[in-house]
């Protein structure tokens, strides 16, 4: 059993999908481990540091999949560059599905069978699997560096000879992973945090964490939850009472951080315009979800726009700006479930189309899309 890591070839993509640790744990399994020259470079693990690990280091990526059984990746992976793995070999990583179709289709009729590790679903036994929390956790963090960064002034209060600086004021909108993350960062970088969410489990966790919890809390909120636990698409009404409090809100924030996705649907957009001008100059916001069309309105992908001295955050890929951090949780996600799909004592690949983790990841088998999300797309 042959197992290759390509080294990521999107952009401002620095994360790779094994470290030496899971290449040993792979080993272990009975397992030859492929790495493409350079994957580590942008998560700072040195080529020799697989080696010693007991991988084999190829020169390109056509080496590194040559005869592989299975393929780890970050981002979803170009078809042809998988070209010489074998017939039926494993993709797994984040695939991206809703919106690329095609290249999923276009994987299936290579003859690769590709897994989506953001469609783990969310229970106990997969938990060390759960690649949104990993990676949304550390964003949620990293959400609050950058913006420390980017105000000029402090977070804490300060009480100095020279005088007393007051706490920085953060808000954080959407209060799942990232944003009890970035809840937390900011407070213990002495911010004065509050949040809000659609979801009235919400309302706990944000109080749990020390912080005030701002949200119309109506009939309709009180139903805001899909058994899943995931966010609604809320009426257009409670839209508009809650950007009402929301509005007043803001204005007084020094730092807003948000967070807000609705899963298979664009981000719902939480932040106009004139709200980004109702605060004061040199305020900051982090827009966690622009990748997925942004919860506020100016935001520039890669970007920090400056409108009228508010700054506007929009980097994607946040956890891979910690690439290392992030890197070694995602590998220990996969690593996770790859070991579910090895037979321990046959020392070979033991993949149950029924296990019901399988069943969720599972987008193409057989030259075929097979997940129910894309029935009816063939290969
Ligand atoms: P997510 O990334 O899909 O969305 C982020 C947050 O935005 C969510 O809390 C959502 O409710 C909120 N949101 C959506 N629309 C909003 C709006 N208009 N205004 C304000 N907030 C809005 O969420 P997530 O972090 O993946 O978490 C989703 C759920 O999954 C949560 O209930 C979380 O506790 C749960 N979860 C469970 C497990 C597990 O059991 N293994 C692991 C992780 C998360």
């Amino acid at each position: 059993m042959k197992i290759a890591i390509l080294r990521e070839t999107a952009a401002n993509e620095a994360r790779v999908a094994a470290t030496p640790e899971t290449v040993q744990k792979y080993i272990g399994l009975g397992a030859k481990v492929s790495v493409e020259k350079g994957a580590g470079d942008g998560s700072k693990i040195p080529d020799a540091d697989y080696k010693a690990a007991g991988a084999t280091v190829s020169a390109s990526a056509s080496a590194a999949v040559k005869g592989a059984d299975v393929v780890l990746t970050v981002r979803r992976p170009d078809a042809k560059a998988l070209a010489g793995a074998k017939k039926g070999a494993l993709v797994i990583g984040q695939m991206d599905p809703y919106g690329n179709e095609k290249d999923i289709k276009a994987l299936a009729k290579a003859g690769f069978d590709a897994f989506a590790m953001e469609f783990m679903p969310r229970i106990t036994r997969a938990q060390v699997m759960d690649v949104l929390s990993s990676q949304a956790n550390l964003a949620g963090y990293q959400a609050v560096i950058e913006a420390a960064t980017a105000f000029d002034r402090a977070f804490p209060m300060m009480m100095t000879a020279a005088g007393t600086v007051r706490p920085a004021k953060a808000f954080v909108m959407g209060a799942g992973v990232a944003g009890l993350q970035a809840i937390a960062t900011a407070k213990r970088l002495g911010a004065v945090v509050s949040a809000t969410d659609v979801r009235p489990a919400a309302k706990e966790q944000v109080e749990s964490l020390g912080s005030k919890f701002v949200a119309v809390e109506d009939e309709e909120f009180k139903q805001a939850e899909t058994a899943g636990g995931y966010a609604k698409e809320m009426s257009k009404e409670y839209q508009a009472k809650q950007a009402e409090l929301v509005a007043a809100h803001i204005a007084k924030q020094d730092v807003v951080i948000t967070t807000a996705l609705i899963p298979g649907r664009p981000a719902p957009r939480l932040i106009t315009k004139k709200m980004v001008e109702s605060m004061a100059p040199g305020s900051v916001l982090v827009d966690l979800a622009v990748e997925r069309g942004g919860n506020v309105e100016g935001a520039k992908a890669n970007e920090i726009v400056d409108h009228k001295g508010v700054k506007i955050i929009g980097f994607e890929n946040m956890a891979g700006r910690i690439a290392t951090t992030a890197s070694s949780l995602y590998a220990k996600n996969l690593a996770s479930f790859l070991e579910t799909l090895i037979d321990k004592e046959a020392k070979n690949l033991a993949v149950d189309p029924e296990d019901e983790l399988v069943a969720a990841t599972q987008l193409t088998r057989d030259g075929e899309v097979v997940h129910p999300a894309f029935a009816g797309e063939k290969g």
